[in-house]
């Protein structure tokens, strides 16, 4: 019988914030029975409930995979077939504008959001819900600037009474420079749509509560987070035609393999949707250390880019990797 055959290759991603956790995870080949091969990204964040990498490998070679792995098989495919057909998955495609991502408000000066915005970048993108003196003093600091767009993320750290004290303290002159805020709270239809009343809110990691079959509009978010990684791309598009909501593509802050993966997705629907693709987040190889494969990215935003190579590019240093089969984990 013919097989999918599976190998991987463990990687660590070192934060250039020192303050933040390294990172496990692991490129994955992939290779069909037609013997196409591709390559993709699969790095789990257990801080936020994804089974650790060990699991969802082992679960692999067992056959039972998670959303994760399944998006990662489906994005190598798409590399498979563009490295068969000679070409770049970024190549000919729109250039997407991503937005500028901090995950710490402590460690950003003002001389390297002068720099961002000479640079190009539109929005930025405040991680929240960990320290909110000093996210409302960046937030109120950048929209004093005037020169950005806000969003707001707090993967679901607060609560509704706390999301709406917080917001309030937002000057109400500043409060339409927010563009969205993305998982407040877990979801529930009830405090989303009490929340959405005085805010704009977007749907990231709490898709996976929204029971999407009952769902009638209109709908308390208005802007869809498309993680490739994580969620499937054709639902996602169904979901924002049906209910005329505006999207996002974002990386999983995962290795440049994920990244190039998002980045030409992102290129992709901007390609098809010109007016419903916001600024995207996919230009997050930055945040990390730089290694082999992040030196052949630009260096500075806010444009992903071509990488060299068929598929999603760095054909050499995929080749160069130590490939285990997962059928040999044990
Ligand atoms: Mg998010």
């Amino acid at each position: 019988m013919a097989v999918i055959k599976f190998w991987f290759s463990e990687y660590t991603l070192k934060p250039r914030n020192k303050k933040l956790p390294l990172r496990l995870g692991a490129l994955l080949k992939v290779q069909w029975p037609d013997n196409l091969v591709g390559y993709a990204d699969l790095l789990p964040w257990p801080d936020l409930g994804d089974e650790p990498l060990a699991v969802q490998l082992k679960g692999l070679k067992k056959g039972r995979m998670s959303t994760m792995v399944e998006q990662a098989i489906w994005m190598a495919r798409r590399d498979a077939q563009a490295r068969k057909e000679k070409r770049n998955l970024m190549r000919g495609l729109p250039r997407v504008r991503n937005s500028l991502l901090i995950q710490d408000p402590d460690l950003i000066t003002e001389a390297e959001l002068g720099e961002a915005r000479r640079l190009g970048f539109m929005y930025v993108k405040i991680k929240c819900g960990k320290n909110q003196e000093s996210e409302l003093k960046l937030i109120d600091k950048i929209l004093r600037m005037g020169a950005f767009g806000i969003r707001l993320d707090f993967n679901s750290r607060l609560t509704l009474k706390d999301f709406t004290e917080f917001h309030e303290k937002i000057p109400t002159a500043f409060q339409n420079r927010v563009e969205y805020i993305e998982d407040p709270f877990p979801f529930a239809m009830d405090s989303w749509k009490e929340a959405s009343q005085f805010a704009t809110l977007a749907l990231d990691g709490e898709n996976s509560r929204v029971n999407w079959p009952s769902m009638k509009g209109p709908l308390p978010f208005k802007v869809l987070v498309i993680k490739p990684a994580r969620i499937d791309l054709n639902s996602a598009l169904d979901v924002v035609n049906k209910f005329g909501l505006k999207m996002v593509v974002t990386s999983n802050l995962d290795h440049p393999v994920g990244v190039m993966h998002a980045a030409a997705i992102a290129s992709e629907v901007k390609k098809s949707y010109p007016n419903i693709l916001l600024d995207c987040g996919t230009f997050t190889h930055l945040e990390y250390q730089e290694d082999a494969f992040s030196a052949l990215m630009p260096q500075s935003g806010p444009m992903n880019a071509e990488v060299p190579g068929l598929g999603i590019g760095f054909d050499e240093l995929l080749e160069k990797q130590k490939w285990s089969p997962v059928q040999g984990i044990v």
